[in-house]
C-alpha cells in the first residue's frame, strides 16, 4: 500500500477539562511522538476508535488489521509515519511497505 498524501481535515476547537497529571503527561507523550497537542489528541481518538472497531471485527469474525498488519494499531498510532516498524521483529508489514 502506497501512503497517499491526503487532504487536511478541518478541524474545529473543542474544549475539555483534564486534571494537571493527564496534562503533564499528553504534553510529555505529546513530545516525544513529535507532534503537537492537538495532533496528539486526534491520534489518541483515532487509535481508540481502530481499537474498538478491531474488536466488533473479531467478535463478528472478520479479517482484522491485526491479521494483516504486523504490529498492532497502537504501535502504528505511536510512530510519526502512521506504519509498522519495518525492521519489526515480526517482519517487514506488506501492507505497510509493499512487496518489496
Ligand atoms: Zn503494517
Amino acid at each position: 500500500m502506497t501512503r497517499k498524501s491526503k487532504p487536511k481535515k478541518a478541524r474545529r476547537i473543542r474544549s475539555f477539562n483534564l486534571d494537571d497529571d493527564a496534562i503533564d503527561k499528553m504534553e510529555k507523550m505529546a513530545q516525544e511522538d513529535g507532534v503537537n497537542r492537538s495532533e496528539w489528541v486526534n491520534r489518541l481518538i483515532h487509535t481508540e476508535d481502530a481499537g474498538r472497531r478491531l474488536k466488533r471485527d473479531v467478535a463478528k469474525g472478520i479479517q482484522t488489521t491485526l491479521e494483516v498488519h504486523t504490529m498492532d494499531a497502537e504501535h502504528r498510532a505511536a510512530r510519526k509515519d502512521g506504519k509498522c516498524n519495518p525492521r519489526s521483529v515480526n517482519g517487514r508489514c506488506k501492507t505497510c511497505w509493499g512487496d518489496e
